[in-house]
């Protein structure tokens, strides 16, 4: 009985959220949509249709945002169990944000001491720190170095993100993954760091951040590691 509330509160937390993002989602689209009726006027000054078509594309913009940085949360039906490796996870989260981080002339520098497995569901996981790596060159539009690095200490395998961006203070610590916060005004969306903290906790995952402003920010993710790898017949190189 006391299960089937928990899961009830759960479910109508889940469609709130869903309601409050969806509604983030269609006010730009409903937007950009009266834009184009407006840009259908054959006789619209050629400085009018410019404008216009400039804020259609910030309306979009915000859209894709919100979609971006929540996608893989929003289906949590389709969760699937898989052994990730982690390091080659992290290699292929990196490339998907090179473009970013060359645009912001950050170096990426990574560590991969150790071949950790944990179990997971891929989606969930990349979703995880392409948020969590987006924030971090985000937070260095004038450049900077990204450090990441794997950590395996006996059954947990931890991954370290480390900026030298602008850091946060200790008020912006505390509201990490509350959803809407965001310092980054019309640019960010604030759903980055609560999809993060809500994909480590299902993958029972601890999270730490140390930062200092004007230094930068340390993220510290520590997950069960997996050993079932071990029994598989696969011959298999790894460091313990
Ligand atoms: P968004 O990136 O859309 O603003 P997030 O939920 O991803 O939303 O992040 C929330 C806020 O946390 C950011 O607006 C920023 O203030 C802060 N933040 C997160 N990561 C970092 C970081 N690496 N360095 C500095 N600030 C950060
Ligand atoms: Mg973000």
């Amino acid at each position: 009985m006391r299960l089937q509330l928990i899961k009830a509160e759960k479910l109508k937390a889940v469609e709130q959220l869903g309601a409050a993002i969806s509604h983030e989602i269609r006010n730009p689209l409903t937007a950009a949509s009266g834009f184009v009726q407006l840009l259908q006027d054959d006789y619209l000054p050629r400085h009018k249709r410019k404008e216009y078509l400039s804020l259609v594309k910030d309306e979009l913009n915000s859209a894709e945002k919100v979609i971006q940085d929540y996608l893989t949360f929003a289906k949590p039906s389709l969760e699937t169990l898989e052994e990730l490796q982690v390091k080659n996870e992290l290699k292929q989260i990196i490339n998907i944000l090179l473009p970013l981080a060359n645009q912001n002339s950050v170096q990426i520098l990574t560590d991969y001491s150790a071949i950790g497995f944990i179990k997971g569901d891929r989606q969930k996981f990349r979703q995880c720190f392409v948020n969590v790596l987006k924030n971090a060159i985000e937070s260095m539009p004038n450049g900077g170095t990204l450090s990441i690095s794997t950590e395996l200490n006996y059954n947990k395998v931890t991954v370290i993100v480390q900026d030298t961006g602008i850091g946060m203070t200790n008020e912006q610590i505390e509201r990490l993954g509350e959803p809407f916060y965001s310092t980054k005004g019309k640019n960010g969306t604030g759903l980055g760091m609560m999809v993060v903290y809500s994909i480590a906790r299902a993958m029972d995952g601890k999270i730490r951040v140390e930062s200092e402003v004007g230094v930068g920010t340390t993220f510290h993710f520590e997950f069960p590691a997996s050993l079932t790898f071990m029994k598989t017949s696969e011959p298999m190189n790894y460091h313990l």
